[in-house]
């Protein structure tokens, strides 16, 4: 236990915001291709600190996908609770 603890922090990176690495990648709500990399299978909104992303970037994304899910282009999280 204590061995990997040690390990996890000397291995422990900064996680890195993909939209401030990639100026390519772009933040768009009719593109549910890029925001399905950020939302678990469920359909939820992957949080920050599991994402990495910056907040600048991570609130668009929020934005992005609520407008997305709005006009139907991504699910709400998933209805699954009805089994
Ligand atoms: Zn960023």
């Amino acid at each position: 236990m204590a061995q990997f603890k040690r390990k996890r922090r000397l291995f422990r990176r900064r996680k890195i915001c993909r939209f401030c690495a990639d100026s390519s990648l772009a933040i768009d709500y009719k593109d549910p291709r890029t925001l399905r990399f950020f939302t678990t299978e469920r359909g939820k909104i992957i949080p920050r600190r599991v994402s990495g992303n910056c907040a600048k970037h991570q609130r668009q994304l929020t934005t992005a996908i609520k407008r997305a899910r709005t006009i139907a282009l991504m699910p709400y999280a998933a209805t699954l609770s009805h089994y």
